[in-house]
């Protein structure tokens, strides 16, 4: 029997133990899917916006995963300092595959980053998805967008996309989603009337998809604006012909917005683009009151140069949504500068070589890239070079059960039954609410759904 862990129970993890448990190379694998939450499915839980339904039911297809007879879930299990190390659980299993995602947010690096009111897309995407670890930072009371009239996001990928419609959506929109109960109060009583969108680019190099930017389109009170002059910077404007498709569907529908008059709906959504941010200001109350912007030019090779000419944009709430980062795990090799775990096919390099039963996939792997559907070919790689390597990996004897050692080690994992009792505690905690499934947004709170497990 071969024994696998996966760490991390997102996307890339639950499709690597999907690939582990679907093939007929090798018959009998197990595998233990660990996460440090109690709950499962990553960024599908705590990542996609609440108003994508259909992209979080991919859940029911990642639950088909963790329920197959040769899987099992292991919630609350954090692996690093303090914690399991690497080389511990290496010891109970046979292979562990790193699942871990990019948790950490790109920096901008520019003066005023870190004043009040100066966020992170992925702050404000844990509050309104209630990840346990946001409640801390910001606490119940949605300090996010309170006494805020206009805010500014910077950057142009599909985080921004859905920072920027989750601020322009109102009460009845957002009342059908999971979100919590406090971020569902601090978002319908917002007073948020003007959203500036800004790419440091030309439209035909904004990193959205063209589904998620036309649903702007379709946010009922919040009108789209674009300045047809400033897309006209971006020389693929007058002739996107020579586009890559994606990039030219995005530039079609900018102009059928630059041609529309605005209707003088309550909200506001300006796309900016050629304006790179250079610094954050705050106002009298110390909370950040003032973004400036250099004017850019493209130069010809997709890129941009200054200009020497700003713009200043005013704005009480700011939202980097620049991209995330990977965070090394200690005891793992870490490649600081792409933010990933060096590897070969999957396979985790220390000091250039493979090192035996240690593995990666997804973003940890790759980079905080593509769609959820792209972790599917990325795991089933990582799965096939540690499939390979399987007759020497299993000559290592391990534990019969490898639960017996992480208890030994200190961990209580929660296994599914317990997820299955937050999943219930969540669906009363809605009903009560008199809406549907509410998510718990603390540690404790889930702690305590996962202990009921009999009911
Ligand atoms: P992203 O796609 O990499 O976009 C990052 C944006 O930040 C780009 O516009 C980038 O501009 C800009 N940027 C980077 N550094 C900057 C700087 N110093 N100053 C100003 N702008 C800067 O990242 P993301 O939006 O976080 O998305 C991550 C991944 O998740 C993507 O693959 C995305 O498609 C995926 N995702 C998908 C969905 C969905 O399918 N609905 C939803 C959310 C996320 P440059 O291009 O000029 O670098």
């Amino acid at each position: 029997m071969l024994q696998v862990a996966v760490v991390g129970s997102g996307p890339s993890g639950v499709y690597a133990a999907q690939s582990l448990v679907q093939q007929d190379r090798v018959p009998d694998v197990r595998v233990d899917v660990l996460d440090r939450l109690p709950c499962p499915y990553g960024l599908v839980r705590y990542g996609v916006a609440p108003d994508h339904e259909k992209i979080k039911s991919l859940q029911n297809n990642l639950r088909t995963v963790l329920e197959h007879e040769r899987v099992r879930f292991l919630g609350s299990v954090e692996i690093g300092p303090g914690a399991l190390p690497p080389a511990r659980l290496l010891d109970l299993y046979h292979a562990v595959v790193y699942c871990v995602g990019a948790a950490a947010d790109r920096r901008l690096g520019v003066p005023g980053e870190d004043l009040p009111g100066s966020y992170s897309a992925t702050e404000f995407v844990s509050w309104y998805s209630a990840h346990p670890d946001a409640m801390p930072a910001v606490g119940t009371q949605g300090g996010f967008i309170r006494d805020v009239d206009s805010a500014v996001v910077i950057g142009v990928g599909n985080v921004a996309v859905d920072v920027a419609r989750m601020l322009a959506r109102g009460a009845a929109e957002l009342l059908p989603t999971d979100m919590p109960d406090a971020a569902l109060g601090v978002l319908a009583d917002s007073r948020v009337r003007e959203v500036s969108m800004v790419g440091r680019r030309g439209p035909s190099q904004a990193r959205f998809t063209t589904k998620e930017l036309r649903e702007l389109g379709a946010l009922p009170d919040t009108d789209i604006v674009v300045d047809p002059a400033e897309l006209a910077l971006d020389p693929a404007y007058a002739d996107p012909s020579g586009l890559p498709a994606a990039s030219r569907r995005n530039v079609e529908v900018l102009r059928g917005w630059a041609d529309r008059p605005p209707q003088g709906l309550p909200r506001r959504l300006r796309l900016r683009f050629f304006l790179r941010p250079v610094s954050l200001t705050a106002g009298a109350t110390g909370h950040v009151a003032l973004t400036r912007f250099e004017r850019t030019l493209p130069d010809g090779r997709g890129g941009v140069t200054g200009s020497g000419e700003y713009e200043d944009i005013p704005a009480q709430l700011v939202l980097r949504s620049v991209g995330y980062r990977g965070v090394p795990i200690e005891g793992l090799p870490f490649d600081a500068e792409r933010g990933t775990v060096p590897h070969a096919a999957g396979r985790v390099l220390r000091d250039g070589a493979p090192s035996p039963g240690e593995y990666v996939a997804g973003w940890i792997k790759r980079g905080p890239t593509g769609v959820i559907g792209t972790n599917r070919p990325c795991s089933k790689e990582t799965v096939m070079s540690l499939l390979d390597d399987a007759p020497a990996l299993e000559r290592r004897q391990v534990l019969a059960d490898p639960l017996a050692g992480l208890r030994a080690a200190g961990g209580r994992p929660v296994e599914w039954p317990g997820w299955l009792a937050i999943e219930r505690a969540e669906a009363e905690l809605g009903h009560a609410l008199g809406r549907g499934v509410v998510k718990i947004p603390d540690w404790e709170g889930l702690r305590e759904a996962a202990r009921h497990i009999s009911g």
